[in-house]
């Protein structure tokens, strides 16, 4: 058992009742650190109790607390702000590392803490609540190291992985290119083997972390016969980002997310050790989407936090602000609103829980994974453009909260496979059950 600084005892809940519900509570006066908790002491929540349970263990509670806490007094403080400038926020990410929020799924092996996706959905809630720019600069790493952590060897795990704990390093998902992003099969970056090595050239567009990241996961077209099927065509690779060759873009301007680093990258005659093969030449395709079965829940979760944050605002403008002599929430209109989006919340909270306890069960949740993400995704663009209208004309100032929620709503229906896309997948998924 792992233990990482003050707490050396983590006292389990067992048959206490806690809801989950993630209402903002007051912060604990404590600085909790997740590097206190142990990983086996997780394991209750990963079996899942008897049955069905709406717990929350007493560790996940201390997460979700934990989380709350830094959200509160690191990221609130300064989302505004950083949405404004477009900076990345390189000090809260550190700060955010040295607490142990980011890499969440390192396994304990190579030094990490090992979390289930599901403690990954409790405590990405929290983050994303002050700012999903911020929350995501902070578990952007969980998108990069997943195809590392799903079909790398040891070798490979304990150099890439092993760095991320031991410093705080950032790495990326590099697979979209500027002519394809949903039809990934469709990528034309070329790896061409030459000896015991791999020359690789094209250009990925999109990319978030780029910027600063120490190593990418590049996807890799190795077959430039075009009858070769992606699933033996594509191969992943892990890059170093100081290898030469590898030209930065400009930090994107996007429309939310700002402080996020989003840029293209281009590979120009990249020579990359065979070594550094994910699961063999031709296995890229698989890997590429298997990790979006772990990390599509806690995107979802992440336009959770976001609904959240917006109800809150709304909640708390409607009581306050007064028409025809009453509170707003007092006219029927627009507490159904409210209804509505405590509704959409909770219904979208539970399809990730049970998308995330599904893969920390060992089972395959593509099917959930995309529920959850379309899903969450669409309720966070309708609560925060309903946060907008209950505001009304301040609702479409930048002096209050929400037209930031949702500016920042709208890549949720984008990144980590379009509205759309799910839509396909669950489409696939469902029909293969009657075949
Ligand atoms: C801020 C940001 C961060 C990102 N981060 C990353 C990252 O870290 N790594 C990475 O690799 N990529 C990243 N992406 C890329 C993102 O995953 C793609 O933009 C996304 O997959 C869509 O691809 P596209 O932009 O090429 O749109 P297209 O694929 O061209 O789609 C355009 C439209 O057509 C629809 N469409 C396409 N095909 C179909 C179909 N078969 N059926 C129905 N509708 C369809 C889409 O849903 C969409 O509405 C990021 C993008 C943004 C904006």
């Amino acid at each position: 058992m792992m233990l990482r600084a003050s707490i050396n005892k983590v006292v389990r809940s067992g048959a206490s009742i806690k809801s989950l519900t993630f209402k903002p509570q007051s912060c604990v006066s404590t600085e909790i650190s997740l590097r206190s908790y142990s990983v086996e002491s997780t394991a209750d929540a990963k079996q899942g109790g008897l049955g069905i349970s709406f717990e929350l263990t007493q560790d996940q509670l201390n997460f979700q607390e934990s989380a709350r806490r830094f959200c509160r007094e690191e990221i609130m403080p300064v989302a505004a702000e950083l949405d404004r400038t477009g900076e990345y926020p390189t000090e809260i990410v550190k700060k955010a590392w040295e607490l142990g929020f980011v890499n969440l799924d390192i396994p304990e092996e190579y030094g990490g803490l090992g979390l289930g996706a599901l403690e990954a959905s409790v405590i990405g809630e929290e983050l994303a609540y002050g700012c999903t720019g911020i929350s995501t600069a902070i578990l952007a790493n969980d998108l990069g190291e997943a195809p590392v952590i799903f079909a790398g060897n040891h070798e490979q795990k304990k150099k890439y992985l092993g760095r991320m704990v031991e410093e705080p390093l950032s790495c990326a998902y590099c697979v979209t290119e500027p002519g394809c992003g949903s039809d990934v099969a469709s990528i034309k970056t070329l790896a061409l083997k030459k000896g015991n090595e791999y020359v690789i050239n094209g250009q990925k567009m999109w990319i978030t972390n780029a910027g600063v990241a120490n190593w990418f996961f590049v996807l890799a077209r190795t077959q430039s016969d075009p009858k070769v099927p992606a699933s033996k065509s594509l191969t992943g690779f892990i890059v170093d980002a100081d290898t030469p060759g590898i030209v930065l873009g400009k930090k994107e301007l996007n429309m939310g997310q700002r402080c996020s680093d989003t840029r293209g990258v281009t590979f120009e005659d990249v020579v990359v050790p065979a070594e550094n093969v994910l699961g063999g030449e031709g296995f890229g395709f698989r890997i590429a989407m298997g990790a979006f079965d772990k990390t599509r829940p806690a995107v979802g979760v992440g336009a959770i936090g976001l609904a959240q944050r917006a109800l809150d605002e709304a909640t708390k403008y409607s009581l306050e602000r007064k028409t025809m002599g009453v509170p707003i929430v007092q006219h029927q209109a627009v507490l159904f609103m409210l209804a509505e989006m405590a509704m959409n919340i909770e219904i979208g909270r539970l399809a990730v829980l049970r998308a995330a306890w599904t893969i920390d069960n060992g089972q395959k949740n593509t099917y959930y994974a995309s529920i959850s993400k379309a899903f969450c995704a669409d309720i966070g663009n309708k609560c925060a453009t309903d946060a907008v209208q209950i505001f009304g004309g301040n609702g479409y100032n930048s002096e209050y909260p929400v037209e930031k929620l949702m500016r920042d709503a709208k890549i949720y229906q984008i990144y980590e496979g379009t509205a759309q896309i799910q839509r396909l997948i669950i489409g696939r998924e469902h029909v293969k059950k009657y075949l």
